[in-house]
């Protein structure tokens, strides 16, 4: 298979996808390509009366397919069918993600859209094994836990993993019953709307699946504050989080899930395994050019192993080659946007301003593209702003600590808990910590999530409320009724 194309060759989904067809709209937003700054294309911006449209249409598809009341292996085998068609056409559906995102087509091949894929047929699997739940009751009667979908779910996508996004919303949705009105971010649109299409094609009725383009503040706010959405379900920045709980204030009150930002700790150990713990803290912060939310951005280090860890990070962080998405061999990714290189350079430049020493990195690559060079701060203080702020770039601040109160201290961050790394050879310093330890997700002696989908995701602190991934974020597509019949 050859994974490398000419971004400007593919044919793009052009409009929302509506009730099973593309429905046009005056180009507004340009989408360009990070990896070398061109113009893609342009995408129409959803206002009030297109959601509407589109919400319309998910209800009527509801209640025209009987899709909440249909045999729960039919929802099942539709969703199967789904990952099929996925499977079938990963290097289209891969290249559409890579063309304007930060993502590597052959990774996107081999790794997101295989991995959602199979996220999809995880979920699917609820379908027709979670039911409710028969309770104890006063003798005379019966008490029982009847759960079932809200209906129509809202779902905002961001912009680092468009297509496994957009999967973590949509398949537990649809397994629960539910019908979906989604946004993808402004700067991806395209590979969520083929993901659409397909399943339609894999005989998902249409109108279950509706795909919304836009921005934030119009077409985001448009679908979280809709009386016909039922649940929002979020991922993306903290600070987009808070203006939907406020909208959502205003405009009705709707359960909502959140899956918000992170400033993870990796915390290193004394005796824990060098070449491994090395691998990790690679691993947790140059894929994707750290523009992942779990990422490991603040190393904190014992003292003891402190050097020989610096310097090999050190020579792992020179090593990355930039290259664009489109490459055969996957590179080192672009940053999302010029103005996001610039926020994460503003941030870098500011630590030096208040005393940190950049080890290595610091700037961006000297080539086209918004590529930027991995970097590693030392010499910070807790209030440096590379330790406070989420960076989203290929950015790691390395502190060091003696005691393990010391190390607990540094690793709890004031506003974020979304994940956390330990390392060390110590079982019951290990089962101890992972305890202490304030956040959502604790990986021990590793670092990312792995395909065990069984694992819930989501944070502690402003880093969330409510889980993606796991038996929660099927759990969290329905509601439940407590029913109780005297007899
Ligand atoms: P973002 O918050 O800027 O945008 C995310 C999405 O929200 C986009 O589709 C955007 O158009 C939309 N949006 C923005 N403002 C909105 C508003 N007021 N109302 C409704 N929708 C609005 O985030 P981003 O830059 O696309 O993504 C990066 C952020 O996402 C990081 O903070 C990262 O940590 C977070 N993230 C979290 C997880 C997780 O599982 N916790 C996963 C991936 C990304």
């Amino acid at each position: 298979m050859t994974f490398a194309f000419d971004p400007l060759s593919l044919t793009l989904p052009q409009g929302h996808f509506i009730d099973g067809a593309y429905v046009q709209g005056r180009p507004q937003i340009e989408v360009r390509a990070p990896s070398s700054g061109q113009v893609i294309g342009h995408i129409p911006v959803a206002d009030a009366a297109m959601v509407d449209r589109a919400v319309t249409a998910a209800r009527q598809a509801l209640a025209a397919s009987g899709w909440a009341g249909l045999h729960p292996r039919d929802r099942l085998r539709a969703l199967h069918r789904w990952a099929d068609l996925i499977e079938a056409d990963a290097l289209t559906l891969a290249r559409l993600e890579a063309v304007c995102s930060s993502r590597p087509v052959a990774q996107a091949v081999t790794g997101d859209v295989a991995v959602t894929a199979d996220q999809i047929r995880f979920f699917a699997e609820f379908a027709d094994k979670e039911g409710g739940d028969l309770v104890p009751t006063a003798e005379g009667s019966f008490g029982y836990i009847a759960a079932e979908p809200y209906g129509v779910v809202g779902a905002i996508a961001p912009w680092n993993f468009p297509i496994s996004m957009a999967g973590w919303k949509i398949a537990p949705a649809l397994a629960a019953g539910n019908a979906v009105v989604l946004k993808p971010s402004e700067m991806t649109p395209w590979s969520t709307l083929y993901m659409a299409e397909l399943a339609v094609r894999a005989g998902i009725p249409a109108g279950l699946v509706n795909i919304v383009l836009g921005d934030g503040p119009t077409t985001g706010a448009a679908i979280t504050g809709h009386p016909g959405i039922d649940k929002v379900s979020f991922t993306g920045s903290t600070r987009a989080g808070a203006a939907i709980m406020e909208n959502i204030a205003r405009t009705g009150i709707k359960p909502m899930t959140l899956e918000l930002g992170g400033k993870s700790p990796m915390l290193v150990f004394d005796d824990a395994d060098l070449d491994m713990t090395t691998d990790c803290l690679e691993r947790g912060i140059l894929p994707n050019a750290g523009q992942f939310c779990v990422a490991g951005s603040r190393i904190i280090v014992q003292r003891g192993i402190a050097d020989a860890l610096a310097e090999r990070l050190g020579s792992r962080f020179a090593k990355p080659r930039p290259a664009p998405t489109w490459a055969e061999e996957p590179g080192f990714s672009p940053i999302i946007s010029e103005p996001q290189l610039r926020r994460i350079d503003g941030i870098v430049q500011a630590a030096r301003a208040q005393g940190a020493e950049i080890l290595t990195g610091g700037a961006r690559f000297d080539r086209k593209g918004s590529f930027y060079r991995p970097t590693l701060i030392a010499g910070v203080t807790a209030d440096n702003p590379a330790v406070t702020e989420e960076i989203f770039g290929p950015v790691a601040t390395f502190q060091t600590f003696d005691t393990e109160d010391e190390g607990l201290a540094l690793a709890r961050h004031p506003t974020y808990g979304l994940c956390a790394g330990l390392f060390t050879r110590d079982l019951s310093r290990a089962l101890c910590l992972t305890r202490r330890l304030e956040a959502g997700t604790v990986w021990v002696n590793r670092y990312g999530r792995s395909r065990d989908h069984i694992l819930p995701t989501g944070g502690w602190k402003a880093s969330g409320l409510g889980k993606d991934l796991g038996r929660e974020a099927f759990a969290a597509n329905r509601r439940t009724k407590s029913v109780l019949i005297d007899i």
